[in-house]
C-alpha cells in the first residue's frame, strides 16, 4: 500500500474510539466517512470498535467491516455498560500516540481529525471540539445542557468546559492518566477536565444524528447531571448542613416570636397549623438532607465493591501488520 510509505514516515500512531451501541443503521455510512479522513491522514492508524451490548446487527456490521479494513480492530463487552465505560475499554486497547473518541452516529464529524492532530503535534496533548450549535435538539434540552454546564462550572474547582462533548484527541500521556482514574462512576467530562495538561477547544458544528436515535432521555440526562456533581463536588453536602443551620436558626426566631407573643398577647392555643407546617418543613429537610448524604453513600458503595469496570467478551485485533508490533511501537516513541 502506498499509504504504508507515507504512515512510516509520519512516524506516529493514531487510534480512533469509537463506543457502539445499537447504530447497525450508521455505521457504514461512518465507517465510509472515517476511513476517507484517515486514509488522508499520515499515521498508522487502528479504529477501534467498542461494541457495548448491542442488540442489533451491529457487531455483525463491525466483523463485515473489518474484513475490508485492517484498521479495524473490535473490542466486544459482555453486555451494555454504557458510553463513559465502553470508552474507557476502548482507551484501554488502544496503541497509538494519539487517540480519538469519536461517535458513531456521526453527530461528530470525522473530518474534524486532521484539524486535532495539528494542534496536538503543536504541544497540546487534548484537543476538544466544542459545539457552536445543536441542530436538531429541542429548545428545552438546549436550555437544560446549557444551565447545566454553567452549574458544573460554579459547583466543582474542576473546569469543565461549556458545551464540549467528548468528542476529542487525546495524547499518549493524556490517555494514560486516564487509564489510572478507575472510578465506577465516570463522569468523562470531568475526568477529561481533571487531568489538565495544555488543552486546546476547537469549535464545530454539532450535526443532528444520521440515523437511528438518541439513547438519552432526560430521566437519563438527570442522572448524569448528577452523576457529575457528585463525582466532583462536595458542595450539595455542604449545602445540607448549611440549610440545616439555616432552620435551626428560623425556628430559633419563630420560638423567641411566640415566646414574646405570648408574653404580650397571652395565649388562647391557635397553634395546630402552625405546629403542623414547621414539623412537615423540617421533616422534608432531614429527608433531603438524608437523600443528599444517601446519593454519596450509594457512589462510596459502588467503589468499595472495587469490581473490574467491563469484562470482556473478544477482542479482535487489527490486522495492519505494523499496529501491534512493539518493536515499531517502541522505535516511534522514542524518535
Ligand atoms: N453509546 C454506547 N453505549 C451506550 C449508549 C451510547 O456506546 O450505552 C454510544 C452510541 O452508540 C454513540 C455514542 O455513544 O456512538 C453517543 O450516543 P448517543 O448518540 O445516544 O448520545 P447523544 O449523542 O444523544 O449524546
Ligand atoms: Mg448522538
Amino acid at each position: 500500500m502506498a499509504d504504508e510509505i507515507k504512515n512510516t514516515d509520519a512516524g506516529y500512531r493514531l487510534s480512533v474510539v469509537v463506543p457502539v451501541f445499537n447504530e447497525e443503521e450508521v455505521l457504514p455510512e461512518f465507517h465510509r466517512r472515517l476511513a476517507c479522513v484517515l486514509d488522508k491522514v499520515s499515521a498508522q492508524s487502528e479504529i477501534i470498535y467498542v461494541n457495548d451490548g448491542s442488540v442489533d446487527g451491529s457487531l455483525p456490521e463491525m466483523r463485515r467491516l473489518k474484513t475490508e479494513d485492517e484498521r479495524i480492530a473490535i473490542v466486544d463487552l459482555s453486555r451494555n455498560f454504557g458510553k463513559e465505560i465502553a470508552m474507557t475499554a476502548g482507551f484501554d486497547h488502544a496503541h497509538g500516540d494519539a487517540v480519538v473518541v469519536i461517535d458513531a452516529d456521526l453527530q461528530d464529524p470525522p473530518e474534524l481529525i486532521p484539524e486535532m492532530i495539528k494542534h496536538w503535534r503543536g504541544g497540546y496533548d487534548v484537543v476538544y471540539a466544542q459545539r457552536t450549535s445543536r441542530a436538531g435538539e429541542s429548545v428545552v434540552k438546549k436550555t437544560t445542557a446549557h444551565l447545566f454546564y454553567r452549574l458544573m462550572q460554579k459547583l466543582s474547582r474542576v473546569d469543565i468546559p461549556r458545551d464540549a462533548g467528548d468528542f476529542r484527541l487525546l495524547s499518549r500521556r493524556a490517555v494514560d492518566a486516564l487509564a489510572g482514574l478507575r472510578e465506577q462512576h465516570r463522569f468523562m467530562k470531568g475526568l477529561f477536565a481533571w487531568i489538565g495538561y495544555p488543552q486546546k477547544a476547537i469549535p464545530y458544528q454539532r450535526d443532528s444524528r444520521h440515523d437511528g436515535k438518541s439513547k438519552w432521555n432526560y430521566i437519563g440526562l438527570w442522572n448524569f447531571a448528577i452523576e457529575g456533581i457528585t463525582s466532583f463536588s462536595t458542595v450539595p453536602l455542604k449545602a445540607a448542613t448549611y440549610l440545616g443551620v439555616l432552620t435551626a436558626f428560623s425556628a430559633f426566631l419563630f420560638g423567641m416570636f411566640i415566646v414574646l407573643q405570648t408574653l404580650f398577647y397571652g395565649n388562647p392555643v391557635p397553634g395546630y397549623p402552625s405546629l403542623l407546617v414547621v414539623v412537615l418543613f423540617l421533616g422534608g429537610i432531614q429527608l433531603m438532607a438524608l437523600g443528599v448524604i444517601g446519593e454519596y453513600l450509594g457512589r462510596m458503595f459502588d467503589e468499595t465493591k472495587g469490581r473490574p469496570l467491563y469484562l470482556i467478551n473478544a477482542y479482535e485485533e487489527a490486522q495492519g501488520k505494523n499496529n501491534h508490533d512493539p518493536e515499531i511501537v517502541r522505535e516511534l516513541t522514542s524518535n
